[in-house]
């Protein structure tokens, strides 16, 4: 009973800590109170709260900087790299249907993002999203692709970041750089399909009117258009490919016969 008392209380402590960090809408990076302030808010002893302290750098949610306090951590994007990318590069690299599957899994996280940014977006999460998306509109036409289709990630990034949820942000980027890196080229080709921007760039613009306007479910509902299209596109890119493929395959077998 004495033993475990004293760890309920700094458990407690703890938890009040997490409270805290809510409450005042810390993101990563972001500096604690000082550990007197804190005990003195919490109602604990100095070692009470050196012990909750201790707890939460340990399970990797805090840094404790000597002399200068503890700091909200930034969630390891390693961690995502080794847990869901790399498992799964080998997989897509062996078989481009498992990009179906990821494109699967972006959709209902891109919904999910818009809904949450436009719940929790404040005046520089707007700017973000609006800087990233003039970024994608500049990029457009001077003949790089591959540039205008990593413009459009860092725009779904940064709606991502403004949902404050930072499990969400680390899979978003984590399937955003298996996309990326793997065979994805079609994702890029969408970009030289003659009025795909206008239609590309028009979605992308419902989705940031939404977040500014704090319609959550306007958000969610204009991402879901946008990669529905998106999907569909690339699809139509593909078939097209195939078909191109097969057309030059069968002329070479005429030649030689
Ligand atoms: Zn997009």
């Amino acid at each position: 009973m004495l033993m475990t008392a004293p760890a309920s209380v700094s458990h407690r402590a703890e938890a009040a800590i997490e409270e805290l960090i809510a409450q005042r809408k810390l993101l990563p990076g972001a500096r604690l109170p000082s550990e007197r302030s804190l005990a003195e808010t919490l109602g604990v002893s100095r070692n009470i709260l050196r012990e909750a302290m201790n707890r939460l750098a340990a399970q990797g949610r805090i840094i404790i900087r000597p002399r200068a306090g503890a700091i909200l951590a930034e969630p390891s994007a390693q961690w995502t790299e080794q847990m869901i990318a790399e498992p799964l590069a080998p997989l897509v690299e062996a078989d481009p249907g498992y990009r179906h599957d990821i494109f699967e899994v972006r959709e209902s996280l891109d919904g999910a993002a818009a809904y949450h940014a436009a719940r929790r977006a404040d005046a520089v999460d707007k700017d973000r999203i609006r800087r990233r998306f003039d970024a994608m509109e500049k990029l457009h036409g001077a003949g790089d692709v591959a540039a205008e289709a990593h413009a459009d990630a860092a725009f779904h990034l940064a709606i991502a970041h403004a949902s404050r949820n930072a499990v969400l942000t680390h899979v978003m980027s984590s399937l955003f750089g298996l996309l990326h890196t793997s065979i994805s080229q079609s994702r890029e080709k969408i970009y030289a399909v003659p009025l795909t921007f206008e239609a590309l760039s028009g979605q992308h613009r419902a989705i940031m009117d939404r977040i500014v306007a704090g319609d959550a479910d306007g958000a969610r509902d204009a991402a879901d258009v946008h990669l529905e299209f998106v999907r569909n596109t690339v699809r139509r890119v593909e078939e097209d490919q195939a078909r191109t493929e097969r057309a030059a395959a069968a002329r070479s077998a005429d030649l030689s016969l």
